[in-house]
């Protein structure tokens, strides 16, 4: 090419009708509105049907498709095959049911296109305001390490590894564990990620001690205290306890308080799982369960379960940030840091975690937690403990039920009874999935599958627990006729 002769100006991405492309954008907005207003007119989920799942099966489109056309065939092939966590009848696991504001604030980010690795701008300034704002609720200090990522498997993982810096020092990243005998202590109703966590961390997954559990699925403290005297002696290095907030099962809440006090006097490193049940603080009633979470030396939290965010919205916070970064921050000349311009605000988010990209999550969770108010969020958290307890007293109402783990936030683990119940119980949530009228899944609980109805969608009514009662016990009685 002659240095000369520039070459031409080419098509770019943007549209080249930019009215047309504004009125699909409004259709298509407008459309995903009502189908959020409809949501309880619909089936919770429904079965994908072979020729939608293979409709998208379709080679790589190497043309322009009108941004109608790919809009069409989204509403036919994908939005009615969800699942169904918008729906309030959903009560699988352990998912959260979105918000409009948060959706609308997703989009605003996808316009933005910002990356929050880091680098001097606005968006940064949110996602710091978070934790502003989150970290007084678990007693953390102003220079506590505060992180979006994509959810609690992710920060509980991340939180291992400080500890683990915590416990070898920084030079674990050149060295490795160098046989360092660490070993760890969760309750054996953890959430399966923590393993996970150790297993890549390097630490190893035996590495986990599992401690039983006592009647209420909480951490036995006597064990714990038995289980890091065996391993002192047997020449190992105790160095993290994870208490849960919630835990997945049952929603047991570990007794924070006392583990902090174990973890205080035996030095360990004190993590907290609160996946879904950290932001009950925003409840006035359920806060005080937390106790002790104020304690934490770390804490996972998902703002996509319970703050009612959409999907994914994870959050690490490390009372001890500077740790954190030490953990994490890496140095390299091509982020070309530097005191003013764009390259300014160092430590950046990529000093905390291991992504360098990160997309603007925070502000989804900046207006969810704006629009709504963290009081309006807290009472709906408490109103699906509300319906936990109806759920409850109309399972014990029902003589064909059988109440299955206490009821200790908005998880209710129930079966019902009959010859062969872990086949029945599991037949009769596939049936009710499959009818789209509600959406339980299962648990095993002491050796027995159970129905598990978690309640976190902010749309779940009590009609929706009736529906759930009532579908489920026709159900049985149809499958016990065949
Ligand atoms: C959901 C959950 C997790 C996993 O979190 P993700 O956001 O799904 O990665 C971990 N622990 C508990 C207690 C949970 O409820």
């Amino acid at each position: 090419m002659r240095p000369d002769q520039p070459p031409a100006d080419h098509d770019d991405l943007d549209p080249s009708d930019w009215p047309a492309t504004r009125a699909q954008a409004h259709r298509m907005l407008d459309d995903l509105l009502d189908h959020l207003q409809g949501v309880r007119e619909r089936p919770v989920w429904r079965p994908i049907p072979d020729a939608v799942r293979g409709g998208v099966r379709q080679p790589l489109p190497r043309r322009p498709t009108p941004l109608a056309e790919v809009h069409e065939e989204f509403l036919r092939l994908v939005l009615p095959y969800g699942t169904g966590n918008t729906h309030p009848g959903f009560m699988g696991w352990v998912h959260g049911g979105g918000s409009v504001a948060g959706m609308l604030g997703e989009m605003l980010a996808a316009g933005l296109n910002a990356n929050l690795g880091g680098r001097d701008h606005m968006p940064i300034e949110v996602e710091r305001q978070i934790l502003r704002w989150l970290g007084p609720l678990f007693g953390m200090p102003e220079d506590a390490g505060g992180l979006f990522v994509t959810g609690s498997s992710m920060a509980n993982f991340m939180a291992i590894l400080v500890a683990r810096t915590g416990a070898l020092g920084p030079e674990v990243r050149l060295r490795g564990l160098a046989g360092a005998p660490l070993v760890a202590y969760a309750s054996a109703a953890v959430h399966g990620c923590v393993r996970r966590g150790m297993e890549m961390s390097g630490l190893g997954g035996d590495a986990l001690r599992a401690i039983p559990v006592d009647r209420d699925w909480r951490m036995d403290l006597a064990q714990l205290g038995a289980a890091i005297r065996a391993d002192r002696a047997a020449g190992l290095r105790p160095f993290l306890v994870v208490g849960t907030a919630g835990t997945v099962d049952t929603g047991a809440i570990d007794p924070l308080e006392q583990i902090a006090a174990i973890a205080r006097a035996e030095g360990l490193w004190f993590h907290v799982d609160g996946a879904y049940g950290a932001l009950a603080r925003f409840a006035p009633s359920l806060a005080p369960r937390l106790a002790g979470i104020e304690r934490a030396d770390s804490l996972a939290l998902d703002f996509h379960k319970w703050g009612q965010v959409p999907y994914d919205a994870g959050y690490l916070m490390v009372r001890d940030g500077a740790l954190q970064q030490r953990t994490f921050a890496a140095p390299a000349v091509y982020l070309g840091r530097a005191e003013r311009g764009l390259a300014a605000g160092s430590p950046w988010p990529c000093d905390f975690g291991p992504d360098l990209s990160r997309g603007f999550r925070a502000l989804k969770a900046w207006f969810t937690l704006k629009v709504y108010g963290t009081d309006h969020l807290g009472a709906i958290i408490e109103q699906t403990c509300v319906l936990a307890q109806y759920l409850k007293a109309r399972v014990e109402a029902s003589p064909e039920l059988e109440l299955m783990a206490p009821v200790n936030l908005n998880i209710v683990c129930f079966r019902i009874r009959g010859a062969d119940p872990d086949r029945l119980n599991r037949r009769v949530v596939e049936e009710l999935q499959v009818a789209g009228l509600c959406a339980p899944s299962t648990t095993t609980l002491n050796g027995h599958l159970v129905i598990r109805a978690a309640i976190v969608n902010h749309r779940t009514q009590p009609r929706d627990i009736d529906t759930l009662i009532e579908a489920a016990l026709e159900t049985a009685s149809h499958l016990l006729k065949q």
